[in-house]
């Protein structure tokens, strides 16, 4: 079991992801809650190997509980990806890996324009998705998800975010998540929203650890 952490610091919450955005995001989300938010990694936890579920509700909690294995600490897991209306609601869960094994955003993003040629705005409706599970000693003690409306633009635009963030437009703002000011993608984002129902939970976490 790993547990570098001060006996005298805030109650730790473990991130069970490699994902740069996320990890950015859910530090500003949680940032006014007095927990030390630390990934799997920086603990030298391992993370799993493949997200093998259907659901982003069930590969949520499979990060979760596969980390929280590893460690006494409260563990969130996160499960996040788009979903177009003309694709039958793909990627979906393969969202990372959609163009390939690399999990490429530049690439995944190439071929969602590709296999959206021709398809027309109404058609274009996207939402992106996103679970969390909070896990500990083996046990799934909290979930949440949350959805973001949209539409795939015909180009990529803005340089925020990440992912397919470029090409996820809002029509209430007339931009892409990667255009919006600095912070307010964390205001409407799926991330925003199922992190917002699990924060009860993590506030009492944060008080009694
Ligand atoms: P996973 O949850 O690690 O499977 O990765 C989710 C994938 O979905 C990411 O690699 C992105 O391609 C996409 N995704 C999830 N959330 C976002 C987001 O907030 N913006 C853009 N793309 C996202």
């Amino acid at each position: 079991m790993t547990d570098r952490i001060a006996e005298d610091a805030p109650p730790c919450l473990v991130f069970a992801t490699g994902n740069p955005g996320k990890i950015e995001e859910v530090r500003y989300l949680l940032g006014d809650i007095s927990l030390n938010l630390v990934t799997a990694t920086e603990l030298g936890l391992d993370l799993p190997a493949s997200e093998p579920y259907a659901t982003f509700a069930e590969n949520a909690a499979h990060k979760a509980l596969h980390v929280a294995r590893q460690t006494s600490h409260l563990v969130m897991g996160e499960d996040s990806g788009l979903e177009v209306d003309a694709l039958n609601g793909r990627p979906g869960v393969r969202s990372k890996r959609y163009s390939g094994p690399a999990g490429d955003a530049q690439a995944n993003n190439a071929k969602l324009l590709r296999e959206l040629t021709g398809v027309p705005w109404p058609r274009r409706r996207a939402r992106f998705r996103c679970a969390v599970a909070l896990a500990r000693t083996g046990t799934v003690v909290c979930a949440a998800d949350g959805n973001c409306e949209g539409f795939i633009a015909e180009r990529p635009r803005g340089s925020g975010g990440f992912g397919y963030d470029p090409l996820f437009y809002l029509p209430d703002r007339r931009q892409t998540m990667a255009e919006l000011a600095e912070n307010e993608k964390n205001r409407i984002s799926h991330r925003a929203c199922a992190l917002e129902r699990a924060r009860p939970f993590i506030r009492q976490y944060a008080l009694r650890g």
